[in-house]
């Protein structure tokens, strides 16, 4: 599903001084149904890694293949498509638009792919189902608690059945029940067979995926093994 091999970025330099290097030979491997946190301090790369494995930024250097294609050089328009076509993202924020209800939010992604009136509702509806907010489909993100809105937009992230469920800080801004919420929403998808990627600062909330990525100083390493880099065929 994702593999990583030999991934360095750095920023171009400001001025007269030299690049800023955040990644440095990055090594993974993330399966198919996996659910996978990368974990690591403020500043630590984890943003520039997401931007990478989100297709919204290119690695100076190395290869990244998602679902067994190269995407490492591909350019804007290309990775726009892969972005619509296999990853659904979470953010911190929710990101929701508040003049619409819930369900409107949810289908509105399938309606910039062109997807029927009906449809949509459908599949919209579908997806409030699988974070149990069905019965809320119609109000607005202003008339829901936190956990609930960044349920929404995990359903917004579902309703195109996206290969890759990618979430930078989805508990961020949550309280310790809307958290819970969120990370049981999680498990359950995980459950039925999603891909799940969560970045964090809180190993509390890493500590609910399969397994965690330690993200520190610009080195990504496997919590529990030693230094060792993967070269079987992609
Ligand atoms: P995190 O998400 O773990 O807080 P980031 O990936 O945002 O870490 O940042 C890692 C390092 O890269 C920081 O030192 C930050 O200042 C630097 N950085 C991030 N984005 C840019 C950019 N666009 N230009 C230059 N430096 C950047
Ligand atoms: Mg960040």
């Amino acid at each position: 599903m994702i593999v990583m091999q030999g991934i360095s970025k750095s920023y171009p330099p400001k001025r007269e001084e030299i690049p800023v290097p955040v990644l440095n030979d990055v090594n993974l491997r993330i399966r198919p149904g996996e659910y996978v946190a990368f974990v690591g301090p403020s500043g630590s790369g984890k943003s520039t890694l997401m931007n990478i494995l989100g297709c919204l930024d290119t690695p100076s250097s190395g290869a990244y293949f998602l679902d067994g294609v190269d995407v490492s050089h591909l350019d804007g328009d290309a990775l726009c498509m892969v972005r619509r076509e296999k990853i659904g993202f979470v953010f911190q924020g929710y990101q929701l638009l508040g003049k619409l209800t819930a369900l409107e939010n949810v289908a509105f992604p399938l309606m910039l792919r062109g997807i029927s009136e009906e449809e949509r509702s459908r599949r919209a509806m579908e997806a409030l189902r699988r974070v149990a907010l069905d019965k809320r489909a119609s109000h607005k993100p202003c008339e829901l608690s936190g956990g609930q809105q960044q349920r929404v937009a995990l359903a917004r992230a579902l309703c195109y059945s996206p290969k890759l469920l990618l979430c930078d800080e989805p508990t961020g801004a949550l309280d310790e029940q809307s958290r819970d919420e969120i990370l049981t929403t999680f498990d359950r998808l995980h459950q039925s067979g999603h891909t799940i990627v969560i970045i964090t600062h809180d190993m509390s909330v890493a500590k609910r995926a399969m397994r965690r990525y330690i993200v520190d100083g610009g080195g990504v390493l496997e919590e529990g093994r030693s230094r060792t880099i993967d070269r079987s065929p992609v």
